[in-house]
């Protein structure tokens, strides 16, 4: 077997990734909130219209100052889909808050809003939409009945960042956002995250769980005389070197996000035939919702012809990949109670879809070897 030519990801620099991070050493400041966390900050609350943002380390800690923020606890109910990666169900699960999972929409592979409200008990707290692929959650209705419940909306928006619903930034919706800037997402620093503060009320406490559970900010900026223990909390800053390395990526964001358009409008337009013959189903973007380009997919007719296809692919030196395991089938989500067979949709999709490879780097005649080994496969006229 030939070793693998085309990655399913590739980290990459687009601009002055390590200038800025010379900069940041030269500064001497090299602990988090520095100059280029503020840029940050100032960039995404710009461009995104958020009341405040605040870099974390990774998304998985932005979830998890969410979910202390949520003040959820024992006996709390959090509604989410079940078809997410596990840090969205960790984070309120640490609290001792108990999961519910929802089933999603086949043509999104969204939690479905539908279904939304059949999960809400006396008990729930928060609903924690994924917009999965970049592509919003139907949020008007999720935002109705968040509010005719009393219920908080916290928006995982890894895979969201510079994504829009009815022309507003995915993060900016519910009273929390979070974000992702993991390697394998579209503005990159290695591992990074940030938090997105919607609800006013919420800023100051943020702002003190984030820094150990102290009035560091506060200090920092002269409103206090000293910095003490005053709430509980963690350390869920990055550093400036990563924050040097995001700045100059958001620098470039319009030009990361073009050419991750190009790539997935190459992959939508060669395939379209497929889907047109029934062969495959393609990602579907609702009314009012810009995506970012982040991820495409190809939705199989089962299971078998998924796997075959990812062998198929790797045979012929391309790495692709399925997606999430659904956490209520996974061995934590049968220990909290579900069972095979609870959510039929999320089942039925996560066995049949490919994630291809699409990241900045991917050149054209690269991309192109890859649409033509899946249409090959699915055409069933490969070797
Ligand atoms: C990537 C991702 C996360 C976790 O992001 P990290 O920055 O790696 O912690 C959480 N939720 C979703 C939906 C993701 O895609």
């Amino acid at each position: 077997m030939e070793s693998p030519r085309t990655p399913f990801n590739r980290p990459f620099i687009v601009g002055k990734e390590l200038h800025y991070i010379a900069q940041a050493v030269q500064a001497g400041h090299l602990a988090g909130d520095g100059s280029f966390s503020d840029r940050c900050h100032r960039w995404m609350e710009e461009r995104f219209g958020a009341q405040k943002v605040l870099l974390t380390h990774s998304c998985t800690g932005a979830l998890e100052l969410a979910a202390l923020l949520s003040d959820v606890g024992p006996g709390d109910e959090v509604v989410m889909p079940s078809y997410t990666f596990v840090s969205t169900a960790n984070a309120f699960a640490l609290r001792g808050a108990t999961v519910r999972f929802v089933d999603i929409r086949p043509d999104t592979l969204n939690l479905d809003e539908n279904k939304l409200e059949e999960a809400i008990g006396e008990r729930t707290r928060v609903i924690v939409p994924v917009h999965y692929a970049g592509v919003a959650c139907e949020m008007d209705a999720i935002l109705e009945i968040a509010r005719s419940r009393n219920l908080m909306v916290v928006e995982d928006a890894a895979q969201g960042v510079n994504a829009t619903y009815r022309g507003r930034y995915l993060g900016t919706l519910g009273q929390l956002g979070a974000y992702s800037f993991h390697e394998t997402k579209n503005f990159i620093s290695g591992e990074g995250g940030a938090i997105v503060i919607n609800d006013e009320e919420l800023v100051q406490r943020a702002e003190v769980l984030r820094e150990k559970g102290t009035n560091r900010s506060a200090f920092l900026r002269g409103q206090v005389d000293k910095y003490t223990w005053i709430d509980v909390g963690s350390s869920y800053l990055p550093s400036e070197l990563v924050a040097a390395f995001l700045y100059a990526q958001l620098e470039n964001a319009d030009t990361i996000t073009e050419k991750r358009w190009q790539i997935y409008n190459r992959y939508a337009e060669a395939l379209r035939p497929l889907e047109e013959e029934g062969r495959v189903q393609l990602p579907h973007v609702p009314e009012g919702c810009v995506h970012n380009a982040h991820m495409f997919y190809v939705v199989l007719p089962n299971a078998a012809e998924r796997n075959d296809l990812i062998t198929h692919l790797r045979e012929h030196g391309i790495l692709s990949l399925f997606h999430y395991v659904p956490l209520h089938t996974s061995p934590m989500g049968l220990r909290l109670g579900y069972a095979e067979g609870d959510l039929p949709v999320t089942e039925d999709l996560a066995a049949r879809v490919v994630r291809l490879p699409c990241y900045f780097e991917l050149e054209t005649p690269e991309q192109d070897r890859v649409i033509d080994q899946v249409t090959a496969f699915v055409r069933g006229t490969s070797a």
